[in-house]
């Protein structure tokens, strides 16, 4: 599944061939997605200028002055910019045309990405109850250390909470966790300010790297300059149940957390 990082590396790679131009169609090969696409996809966005590619969560937004293309990318979705006569293989279920030639294509074989539809000076009921960017200023140790107090939940389950902070999926979650020293069955009410500075920092090292590396997740990613590549990020204990740690060498334990694969070393991480 894409996560923060693949959709960010893929933000960065499409801005500067769809930044400016002009979708002059729209071809819908399949519109059941799990999800509806928008009417508005079909009905407001040709003739519409892209002034801005951006991100938000695992959400990216093309800005027209008639409102924003909300792609979700799902499980399997992916996207390419090529030339207009290419001929579309299975699962390419969206072409946005563009002036210069060439086409925005969505591929999405398990069909649970979507183009859902943001009208000018509103937000999207799915971006509206997200809490902040973990890259950005609004994500700090005050702001966390102040909303964890009270929580019983697991710290993992609880970074994991989209409403706290988006993009920390299982992966970064993990690993952050295991950089700051800290275990994942703790409550997250009960870890100290200089602990969570920590982790903050953790939290951003990790998603960073994964960034600059073209995220980690997608073995058979296609990235939209249509190089398929597989990003091996060095993970230290995510995948890892029952090997050695790496810190200490002890076998790394294995278990689920909030319906969700954990891995862990119950030595280093308190
Ligand atoms: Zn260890």
């Amino acid at each position: 599944m894409p996560e923060l990082p693949e959709v960010e590396t893929t933000r960065a790679a499409l801005a500067p061939h769809l930044t400016g131009r002009v979708v002059t169609a729209v071809t819908l090969r399949r519109a059941d997605l799990r999800w509806p696409i928008a009417p508005e996809i079909k009905d407001a966005l040709p003739g519409q200028r892209i002034d801005d590619v951006r991100r938000r969560a695992k959400y990216l937004l093309l800005d027209t002055d008639a409102g924003s293309a909300l792609v979700h990318l799902g499980m399997s979705g992916s996207l390419r910019v090529v030339p207009a006569d290419t001929p579309p293989r299975v699962h390419d279920h969206v072409d946005l045309t563009l002036d210069d030639g060439r086409v925005l294509r969505m591929h999405d074989p398990r069909r649970f990405g979507s183009v859902l539809w943001q009208a000018p000076g509103t937000v999207h009921p799915l971006l509206a109850a997200l809490g902040p960017e973990p890259l950005s200023d609004a994500f700090n140790t005050n702001y966390l250390y102040a909303l964890s107090r009270g929580r019983r939940a697991p710290v993992k389950t609880f970074l994991m909470d989209q409403a706290v902070v988006v993009g920390v999926g299982n992966i970064y979650a993990a690993e952050a966790l295991f950089a700051a020293g800290i275990s994942p069955l703790r409550s997250a009410g009960r870890i100290s300010r200089e602990r969570y500075r920590r982790l903050v920092d953790e939290i951003r090292l990790v998603l960073a790297a994964a960034i600059r590396q073209g995220g980690t997740t997608l073995r058979d990613y296609v990235n939209p300059d249509g190089n398929s590549g597989y990003f091996a990020q060095q993970l230290s204990v995510y995948g890892r149940g029952g090997e050695p740690c790496p810190t200490c060498g002890r076998a790394l334990k294995q278990a689920s957390i909030g319906q969700r694969t954990s891995v862990w070393c119950s030595h280093c991480q308190r």
